[in-house]
């Protein structure tokens, strides 16, 4: 499989171009329906999860992940917002009109408020991802939660409001009891079914070959990135050219409008309620 090199790519962005999508930016969050941009990859469908019927997905770490037809990928990223990579990424999906979900850092988020608002005005789904990234399965259960709520508080108070009920254990380090609290708060605990590996320093061109490869393996899935990273940020331009020439479709998950809580603990958890949005509504899946 060939894709284009991130040299040529660098030209399609004409001046016109990149003015049109910073207008974008700053606008309303960018739809398929509504692009600026005739060929963009757009978002092809949005994917309301229940987390009652998907309390964890993701085949790295669970048995069971989104329901995600042949040719179709959720885009992840983890550890924002750091407003220097992230406006970046942003940039990139602005100029593809796709939505991602971001899983944030609660420390980054409330030193970086401007940048969670931008993401959210992107048309992005805010997940959490703890306070501090601590590895949860090497601290106690209190301690663990403490991370976990605080990381919520922290990335509802830089949002200005609720963020979606989605939950990723860094490092994946998930124990069994923090997963049946989480689902019995009604979160859906989001693995990853491939990666960039961009943990590990390598340019972006092979970060892209690495990734396009698992890509084609593997055939769909969830991908799991981290907007922190400057080499993913530079790759995506080309990454995003790359699922348009070869038809693939980005599905923008939601959390289902009225999931079904059982009565939560004492938590900012139970402050939830799902942000309605008139552009996302609810489809069914059809697999
Ligand atoms: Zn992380």
């Amino acid at each position: 499989m060939q894709w284009p090199p991130m040299r040529r790519l660098e030209g399609v962005m004409t001046g016109a171009r990149l003015a049109l999508f910073a207008i974008a930016l700053l606008g309303s969050p960018a739809r398929a329906a509504d692009c600026l941009y005739s060929d963009a990859l757009g978002t092809a469908r949005v994917m309301s999860v229940d987390p009652k019927a998907f309390p964890r997905v993701g085949l790295k770490s669970f048995p069971q992940t989104l329901p995600l037809a042949d040719k179709e990928v959720v885009l992840t990223f983890d550890d924002g917002p750091l407003p220097a990579t992230t406006n970046k990424v942003l940039a990139a999906l602005a100029a593809e009109c796709v939505q991602a979900t971001f899983f944030l850092i609660g420390q980054n988020a409330k030193a970086n408020p401007q940048t969670v608002r931008a993401i959210a005005a992107g048309g992005h789904d805010i997940g959490h991802h703890t306070w501090s990234h601590r590895i949860l399965n090497r601290v106690s259960e209190p301690h663990a939660l403490d991370e976990i709520d605080r990381g919520i508080a922290a990335d509802d108070a830089a949002l200005g409001a609720p963020a979606t009920p989605f939950f990723r254990f860094p490092g994946f380090a998930s124990t069994p009891s923090l997963l049946a609290r989480l689902q019995a708060r009604g979160f859906a605990v989001f693995g990853a079914d491939l990666w960039a590996s961009d943990w590990n320093p390598m340019t972006p061109d092979q970060q892209l070959h690495l990734l396009t490869a698992r890509l084609e393996q593997d055939g769909r899935g969830i991908i799991l990135l981290h907007d922190t990273k400057r080499q993913t940020a530079a790759m995506l331009p080309a990454f995003l050219r790359y699922l348009k020439r070869n038809n693939y479709k980005v599905v923008h998950v939601v959390p289902s409008p009225e999931p079904s809580r059982s009565t939560p603990e004492k938590s900012a958890v139970s402050r939830f309620r799902p942000r309605r949005n008139p552009s996302h509504a609810p489809v069914t899946t059809n697999n």
